[in-house]
């Protein structure tokens, strides 16, 4: 049961798909040099089953234009170093720590704000969670930890149990929040295993999504997301505000359709971080809010996402 989902993990890390980013119309190699490109089989499937799939593609297709680099796009454009408490924790949110739980993803996403991100020197070396766990201990104003990445999910379950046990010990932490993709690309890591560990788990359980275009959500991510339903966690999604992806109103509207039918609320929507490489994904501030007027036009409050932007150093998110 666990080897399926490790497997398709191991196959993606390998780029090898007989139908896979390597042998599409576009593919360019230099700019898979910059940053791997990886994509599951289930991803694959739902690409080729989509009546749209170029803006899936275009999420995880290395091109020529990532070679590019116009000024004031930076590897670290969100100040993740800066708040690096000790390695693998992040400490610059109010009441929350971010745990940088693992160096890797089950796909690169070619915008990916962390894409530079020195994974090698910053995420805490597996199962080595003591430093973190001090950090959190001493501080009782932190009654929440995100487990990120990378895609913390990309962890086996044994590692996630050591991890939240270790969490268990302290009183003031109430709430696990994970940051996921992996239930929509990669949907069989929501296994028996797991589903027994999560039930274990007394805290408040909140998993974040990140899905950007309706076409992602394939019959096989909605099965993981009713069962993470069933498991009593919270669900939110965030998305990314992407160029030629969905920058219309009509794209967005959908996804926030099709999520509240799988139990999942548009929680942000973020303005694209100007990281180096990725800046033909950018979309102007002003067309980016006028997009997100039109869906408050055309949707309840509730499905429509917080529009945020990450602005470095500062402790909360900012509303554009
Ligand atoms: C903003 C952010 C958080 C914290 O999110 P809140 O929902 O505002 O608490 C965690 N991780 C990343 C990567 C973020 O950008
Ligand atoms: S951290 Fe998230 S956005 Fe970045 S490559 Fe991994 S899955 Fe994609």
């Amino acid at each position: 049961m666990t080897a399926t989902w490790q497997q398709e993990l191991k196959q993606a890390l390998r780029n090898d798909h007989p139908t896979g980013l390597i042998n599409q119309p576009g593919y360019d190699p230099a700019a898979a040099g910059l940053f791997a490109p990886v994509i599951t089989d289930t991803l694959l499937q739902a690409i080729k089953q989509a009546t749209d799939p170029a803006p899936l593609w275009r999420q995880f297709l290395p091109i020529q234009a990532e070679q590019k680099n116009p000024a004031g796009y930076v590897p670290d454009p969100v100040g993740d170093a800066a708040a690096t408490q000790v390695p693998g924790l992040i400490h610059k949110y109010h009441g929350r720590v971010l745990l940088i739980a693992s160096g890797s993803c089950a796909v690169n996403c070619r915008y990916c704000f962390r894409r530079h991100f020195p994974y090698r020197q910053s995420y805490a070396p597996r199962n080595q969670w003591q430093a973190s766990i001090d950090y959190i201990q001493a501080d009782d104003s932190i009654h929440e930890v995100i487990l990120s990445g990378g895609d913390p999910l990309t962890l086996s379950t044994k590692q996630l149990a050591g991890l939240t046990a270790q969490l268990a010990t302290i009183d003031h932490v109430k709430t696990l929040r994970i940051h996921s993709r992996m239930p929509v690309v990669l949907p069989a890591r929501i296994d028996d295993e797991f589903h027994t560990w999560a039930e274990s788990l007394s805290c408040h359980k909140v998993m974040v999504l990140h899905v950007n275009h309706p076409s992602e959500l394939s019959p096989a991510a909605r099965t993981a997301i009713a069962r993470l339903r069933k498991l009593g966690f919270v669900l939110l999604n965030q998305s990314v505000m992407l160029h030629g992806i969905n920058d219309q109103a009509s794209t967005l509207a959908q996804l926030s359709h099709q999520l509240f039918e799988q139990g999942v609320l548009p929680y942000y929507l973020h303005q694209f971080d100007p990281v180096q490489n990725a800046a033909h994904f950018a979309v102007s501030p002003a067309r980016t809010r006028a997009i997100h007027q039109q869906l408050m036009q055309q949707l309840p409050g509730y499905l429509v996402p917080k529009l945020v932007q990450e602005v470095a150093g500062e402790p909360h998110k900012t509303p554009l």
